[in-house]
């Protein structure tokens, strides 16, 4: 491997080695390979039981029972089966439906599936830190509406929504409340039975787990109803069908046993290495954090660099693996519609980029990435003055 400083964490994160280890004893002929519906023999058995062991770990994280866990093939699946399947199964008692303009693709797009379909679909803006209040959410209820939809870290800013206080109120007024927590998993603490959510999207490969695995958590009291996206052999209470990925599964409910044990620890440290990147950066004129001072997890730092383009920076800083936005709308240049999305005009939200630390990252790593940046912008900087100068 090159000397790569690793600082996309939100855009997955590596494996950590001891569930990489968790991984490998479920796939070859002397590990747990069976078929966890197969019901005949002692190979299928042992499968069941890594699934369902993995099954509580995975509930442990969020508080959850462990009957509320569905496996999916990861977190956009989980919001599709969330916002599509309460959708599809509620429309006889209403046709509106809640969510914010900075929502991950997942959601946004879904909820434009739904728009499509005939729902009518409410989009709430976030305020300038990038936090939808409970007041604005109460503000947009009607008589009709049947979901609500908000996550509860936003993946470029790292923000993070009041979603006990959302959470109650939706409650109160009966309407389903589902939260993409792909981001907040493993980086806060999570717990259904404290926040009234009905429905929650996880992710295994933003929490040191493999990718193509993921989870949703569906309600048990009160029942919470939703019709299947996938259908098949009826695994998973009919919610959806599919063999289950026994390693993938074994290896997600590994990674999120770490993370409740971890967890807390993790983030000390990671509001640490924040501190230590905002103060290597000081040397720097015109640097501007994004989101929120106190109500944001610690390790996503989105900064915006007056004056500098962020695809020149990008390029500037080979060697530094960052994102100029998510990675899911890093194919297109076009600037960030979550930094548009909080108000920044679209030059500005063009010279930011998003820093992401994590497990493995070093002092060392942000320090060097620090030093790096500095002389990156003031060089990038430089330049436009004297093109400006000879024009
Ligand atoms: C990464 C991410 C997703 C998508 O998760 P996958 O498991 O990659 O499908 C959805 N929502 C948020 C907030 C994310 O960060």
């Amino acid at each position: 491997m090159t000397q790569t400083i690793y600082l996309d964490y939100a855009a997955t994160t590596p494996v950590d080695p001891r569930v990489a280890e968790t991984l490998q004893q479920y796939l070859t002929p002397d590990g747990i390979f069976g078929n966890p519906a197969s019901r005949s023999h002692a190979v299928g058995w042992q499968a069941e039981a890594a699934v369902e062991q993995a099954r509580a770990r995975v509930a442990g994280l969020i508080g959850a029972d462990s009957r509320e866990i569905v496996w999916t093939s990861g977190a956009t699946e989980s919001d599709n089966l969330a916002i599509k399947g309460a959708a599809l199964a509620n429309q006889a008692r209403g046709g509106h439906v809640v969510t914010s303009i900075i929502e991950h693709k997942a959601v946004v797009d879904c909820f434009q599936w739904l728009e499509e379909k005939g729902f009518e679909v409410t989009w709430l803006e976030p305020d300038e830190y990038g936090c939808i209040a409970a007041e604005q959410v109460e503000a947009a209820l009607r008589e009709d509406t049947i979901l609500v939809s908000l996550m509860a870290v936003n993946n470029e800013l790292g923000s993070i929504n009041p979603i006990a206080a959302i959470g109650s109120l939706l409650r109160e007024r009966g309407v389903l409340f589902h939260v993409d927590a792909a981001q907040a998993s493993g980086k806060m603490a999570l717990d259904v039975a404290r926040m009234p959510v009905d429905l929650m999207a996880l992710s295994a490969h933003k929490v040191y787990g493999p990718k193509g695995i993921g989870a949703l958590y569906v309600r048990r009291s009160p029942d919470v109803t939703i019709e299947a996206q996938m259908h098949g052999g009826g695994h998973e209470r009919g919610l959806r069908s599919g063999t289950l990925a026994t390693h993938q599964i074994a290896a997600m409910g590994h990674a999120f046993s770490l993370a409740l044990e971890e967890g807390e620890a993790e983030a000390e440290r990671l509001e640490a290495l924040r501190s230590r990147f905002i103060a290597g950066l000081q040397g720097l004129e015109g640097v501007r954090v994004h989101g929120p001072e106190t109500e944001r997890v610690p390790g996503i730092l989105n900064i915006g660099f007056d004056g500098v383009d962020g695809e020149s920076l990008l390029l500037a800083l080979r060697g530094i693996a960052v994102s100029s936005g998510s990675a899911c709308a890093s194919a297109t240049t076009e600037p960030s519609y979550v930094l548009q999305g909080i108000g920044l005009p679209p030059e500005k939200a063009q010279g930011s980029l998003r820093f992401s630390m994590g497990r493995f990252s070093t002092d060392a790593e942000i320090d060097t990435a620090a030093e790096r940046i500095t002389e990156a912008v003031q060089k990038l900087r430089e330049r436009s003055a004297a093109r400006r100068a000879t024009v």
